[in-house]
């Protein structure tokens, strides 16, 4: 590789850093406030990015910034067929006078002949046949945040170009669950002890491998 391309290569991933350091600013980690599109991520490393600040590789910030270009264009498609009502929300929902769900929300509400579709879209390199659990747990608090009874998870393939939608029903159960985990969380990092390393136990190995705390939690 000539010095020209390994410039132009360390340019960009330098510039991807620098976008997500000025994005990072207004998602600032704090004890007791924790964000629902990270819940459903291994609670370990939810921890050290508690404890430890967060990290990410620039190989994650290009697979971020994908998905982002997937989702405006989502938005944009829906907004040729539907009313798109909105794309960023706020939302914040108390669990315990101490611990909070909060943050700014990247899903679409689509207004289709009277009928509006509450729709947390996301790219995949493999569709589901249901869908992944830490996407229903962050729809369902998007839902009770926002006072929805159903819910649609979107996913758009980017290897096959599929596209696939799944209904999911608001309930009571699952955001008690959520609740839990949220506490659970907030529990170990009150301690300042690491949980179980939750994606090794649950045969998560796709997580690992693109964990920027992998060899601090395999040590
Ligand atoms: S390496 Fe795997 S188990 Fe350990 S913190 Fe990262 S995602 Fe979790």
């Amino acid at each position: 590789m000539s010095e020209e391309e390994k410039k132009l290569e360390e340019l960009l991933k330098q510039g991807l850093v620098s976008l997500h350091e000025k994005e990072k600013n207004s998602h600032k980690t704090e004890k007791g406030v924790y964000y629902p599109s990270a819940l459903g991520s291994c609670l370990r490393k939810q921890y050290y990015t508690y404890t430890l600040g967060e990290r990410v590789s620039p190989e994650e910030l290009v697979i971020f910034a994908t998905g982002k270009g997937v989702h405006e264009t989502i938005a944009r498609a829906f907004g040729e067929v539907a009313t798109i009502e909105k794309e960023e929300e706020n939302i914040s929902l108390e669990i315990s006078p101490a611990i909070k769900l909060k943050g700014r929300i990247d899903l679409l509400i689509a207004d289709y002949d009277g009928k509006k579709y509450l729709i947390e879209a996301k790219s995949t390199s493999k569709t589901p046949d249901t869908p992944f659990e830490e996407h229903v747990l962050q729809l369902q608090v998007y839902m009770h945040a926002l006072n929805y009874e159903e819910g649609f998870i979107l996913y758009w393939n980017k290897v096959t170009g599929e596209i696939k939608v799944f209904k999911v029903q608001k309930n009571e159960e699952v955001l008690k669950n959520v609740f839990e985990r949220v506490k659970k969380l907030d529990y170990y990092v009150s301690k300042n002890v690491p949980p179980e390393p939750e994606a090794i136990l649950k045969g998560r190995f796709w997580e690992c491998e693109k964990c920027p705390f992998l060899e601090l939690c395999i040590r």
